[in-house]
């Protein structure tokens, strides 16, 4: 017998009671921290949540004073690890609006994690209207538009029942938390290095792999560990049936620029992340006339391609970096890779990507939501 969602009562559109913070930061304080906001390492005055049962749904949807949530021992998360999460960014704009790249696309891959965790869905407009709130509510922690800052946005979900058994959880916690952030690259772009992975694996067959979960990311430290330990930034990891397929990088999609200028993504396989910078680049690349194809690319045909020059350029996308060029290819006994330099392709998706989120460039596909 197939196993049932977890199912939330029909439900009108959340309510959400604003609870303003008596003490915001100092506008000295907010100065000094957008001028150099670093990454995942300051947060906003206030903080989103939303608690979820069975009986009652979703339920008490509040923007509350960020701070320490208490917990129980027992509560499941921190045994079970059934949790999920988002990350998107809020863009300023040259003339002070505020606005987010494709936040449904966000939601709806969350209510795709949350089928696979046996979380409870939560409805697209209320996703939306849930990084709204926090948004508007803490819009002087969204940097100005120079040097591509911006305010990072973590929307997560996990089991809060203080319970031990194996079985979903039957109380829930929503929640969006937002933290500034400074351009990734600072001096520029900066091609990374990658370290084949040969040994361990992000995601397998029937796995959580195309789910945003944290224990995704879990099983990936070691071999960034690995990584680091031979001198390379990220790790690429292969499928685990044939152990030649390419897949993704920790928390990046991958993609191969071709010398007749097709440009290559591998395909969906079950146990990749569907990236929304994956998405939204296959999008760009047809409108901008470019060949694409997402299909499988093995691990040899990445190293001899670089090494022949039928591959000119590779580089990795996700929300975070946008586009990053990847500089070489290293593992157990060899390497292959281009260096310092950062392609034409990459670059002009990149920018694409970037003057449509910064309201540089016209967004004619409608990508973009006005918050404030
Ligand atoms: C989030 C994520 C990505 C990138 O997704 P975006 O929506 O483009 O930010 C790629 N791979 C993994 C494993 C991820 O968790």
């Amino acid at each position: 017998m197939e196993s049932a969602p977890q199912q939330s009562p029909q439900q009108s559109p959340l309510q959400i009671t604003v609870e303003p913070t008596s003490h915001p930061v100092s506008p000295d304080r907010l100065a000094e921290i957008l001028a150099s906001p670093g990454f995942g390492v300051h947060f906003t005055d206030h903080m989103y949540v939303a608690e979820w049962t069975p009986d009652k749904g979703w339920h008490d949807a509040r923007v509350t004073e960020y701070g320490p949530i208490s917990m129980d021992p027992a509560t499941a998360v921190l045994h079970y690890a059934q949790e999920i999460f988002e990350g998107m960014k809020a863009y300023r704009h040259d003339d002070g609006s505020v606005w987010t790249f494709r936040p449904e696309q966000n939601a709806q891959r969350m209510i795709r994690s949350a089928r696979r965790l046996a979380l409870p869905e939560l409805p697209v407009h209320d996703f939306v209207a849930a990084v709204d709130a926090l948004v508007r509510e803490d819009e002087q922690w969204v940097p100005d538009a120079a040097g591509e800052k911006s305010l990072y946005l973590r929307p997560f979900m996990f089991a809060s029942e203080k319970f031990l058994g194996v079985r979903p959880a039957k109380h829930v916690t929503f929640m969006v938390i937002a933290s500034p952030a400074g351009a990734y690259f600072a001096k520029g772009l900066k091609p990374v290095s990658i370290w084949l992975s040969e040994h361990y694996s992000r995601a397998g067959v029937g796995g959580t792999g195309a789910a945003k979960t944290g224990g995704n990311y879990a099983s990936s430290l070691l071999a960034q560990q690995e990584a680091l330990e031979h001198g390379c930034d990220q790790v690429a990891f292969l499928d685990t049936v044939d152990r030649k397929w390419v897949e993704e990088l920790g928390g990046m999609n991958l993609y191969f620029v071709h010398d007749d200028g097709t440009v290559v993504t591998p395909e969906l396989s079950g146990t990749i992340l569907e990236g929304i910078t994956r998405s939204s680049i296959l999008e760009l690349c047809r409108r901008l006339g470019a060949k694409v194809e997402e299909r499988r690319i093995s691990i040899d045909e990445w190293r001899d391609g670089v090494a022949s020059g039928r591959i000119t350029e590779v580089f990795a996308c996700g929300t975070a970096a946008v586009v990053t060029p990847v500089g070489t290819l290293r593992w157990n006994g060899g390497e292959v890779g281009r260096g310092e330099e950062t392609g034409p392709m990459t670059q002009q998706i990149r920018q694409a990507l970037v003057d449509i989120q910064y309201g540089r460039a016209e967004d004619t596909f409608g990508w973009m939501h006005r918050v404030v």
